[in-house]
């Protein structure tokens, strides 16, 4: 009797939350249904007009523009070409939704009537083409769209949303110079802070999430390995920084495979190695470039001990002196790995399938790739993060991918295209479901 009592008190519970919940969904749903055009030509607008991380000139332009126009309180230029929104709407929480801006040097080849034709000087002068091959100008059209809606449906919520639209994403910058140039002093403080991503290998329209560190975090490093150079005939006379280099790179494998605790993932790359001008000279020096990929910072130390550690005991193996160490460089290409918590991932993630419906919802594991909004997360004030990604693979070609084994391009690849309409809808549809139960409803 007990039994059916609570049962029957637990279905009452469910019917008043369905009843008070689907009237929200509803209206979600007609305002991306009428906001879908307008957004499809920011979003073309966006795609043919990629820029490079820190050259973020007119799209974060164009962002601050279209935050003004919806009544957003509005601050550009924040560390660099950032921008800064605040929308307050009565007393409540603060939420910071968090989109990122710039574009890659690579050549468009997806074939699309609005395909990129940018080309643009690089840091270095260089003049190299440019597209948006990961999804950034998806993710800041759903970043437009959500916020649209939020602003539509003003009467459902309260609090303050501030909306951040970051420079330099991809060269891991971005978030610490915003964070450096004040975000959390020069604004409300977020008592909680949300991203999206594209990913390109989940059918459009479904989210994906990884409650806890989703992210690796990354550090770029520079080695310079010395010898004594000389004739390639009479390598006795010399000490050949390329033997050295070589037993370095396959000493480094074994940092990964023979030091680190094999439950607690982590990567090591040797993306570059230089030395040398000829077939007949033992250089003085060779030069390497290397990414680690960890997601503890106890794992980081200990990786950047070992390094340091093989590193000399190579040279000194070779009979270097002192003065002839190898130079190692932990460079500032830093970022800390995306921690989410998992408590905020999992509201947001349990509204998302609410209005999506639950089988849209799928839960994946960590991956190595790196995301700098880790970094909003890891301030003295221990913001609670999510970032949280939106499938954008067109279902035919996923299809095809599954089970011909069809090519589906990845991002950062220069045919990369996300399917814009199912991930837009579901993209803004979620998200803005998630930001007004976060808010909590009036
Ligand atoms: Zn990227
Ligand atoms: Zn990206």
């Amino acid at each position: 009797m007990k039994n059916t009592f609570i049962l029957l008190l637990f279905l009452v519970a469910v019917t008043v939350v369905n009843s008070r919940t689907e009237p929200v969904n509803e209206r979600i749903w007609n305002i991306v249904e009428e906001i879908t055009a307008t957004h499809r030509e920011i979003y073309i607008d966006l795609h043919q007009n990629p820029e490079l991380s820190l050259m973020e000139f007119e799209t974060s332009k164009k962002m601050a523009d279209n935050l003004e126009t919806m009544g957003f309180e509005v601050t550009r230029s924040v560390g660099g070409n950032g921008v800064v929104g605040v929308l307050r709407n009565g007393p409540g929480k603060v939420i910071m939704l968090r989109t990122d801006m710039d574009a890659l040097p690579i050549k468009e080849t997806t074939g699309l009537p609005y395909a990129s034709r940018v080309v643009a000087m690089d840091a270095s002068g260089a003049e190299v083409p440019v597209m948006h091959a990961c999804g950034h100008d998806m993710h800041m059209t759903m970043w437009l769209g959500t916020l649209k809606t939020l602003v539509i449906m003003k009467d459902e919520w309260q609090g303050t949303i501030v909306a951040v639209a970051q420079p330099a994403e991809e060269l891991l910058a971005g978030a610490k110079d915003m964070i450096n140039d004040g975000l959390f002093n020069r604004f409300p403080m977020p008592d909680y802070a949300l991203a999206y991503h594209v990913n390109s290998h989940v059918p459009a329209g479904s989210i994906v999430y990884c409650p806890g560190p989703s992210h690796a975090g990354t550090r770029a490093a520079d080695i310079k390995i010395f010898g004594s150079g000389g004739h390639g005939a009479m390598p006795h006379n010399t000490i050949d920084p390329i033997v050295l280099a070589s037993r370095i790179i396959l000493d480094l494998q074994t940092i990964i495979s023979r030091e680190i605790d094999p439950i607690k993932p982590a990567v090591i790359t040797v993306g570059s190695i230089k030395g040398g001008a000829k077939h007949n000279i033992i250089p003085d020096e060779v030069e390497m470039l290397l990414t680690i990929r960890f997601f503890e910072d106890e794992v980081y130390e200990q990786i950047k001990e070992a390094i340091i550690r093989i590193c000399r005991g190579v040279a000194l193996s070779a009979g270097l002196k002192e003065d002839r160490m190898p130079l190692i460089t932990f460079t500032d290409q830093y970022t800390p790995p995306v921690d989410n918590d998992p408590e905020l991932v999992m509201r947001a993630v349990s509204s998302m399938g609410n209005i999506l419906g639950q089988d849209k919802v799928i839960r994946i594991p960590p991956r190595t790739a790196a995301e700098d909004f880790g970094r909003y997360g890891r301030t003295p004030e221990n913001i609670p993060v999510a970032m949280i990604s939106v499938g954008s693979a067109n279902h035919e070609l996923y299809h095809d991918h599954v089970h011909h084994g069809a090519f589906l391009p990845p991002v950062h690849h220069s045919g990369y295209v996300p399917d814009f309409y199912p991930t837009f809808r579901n993209g803004v549809a979620a998200m803005s479901r998630a930001l007004l139960d976060l808010f909590g409803q009036r």
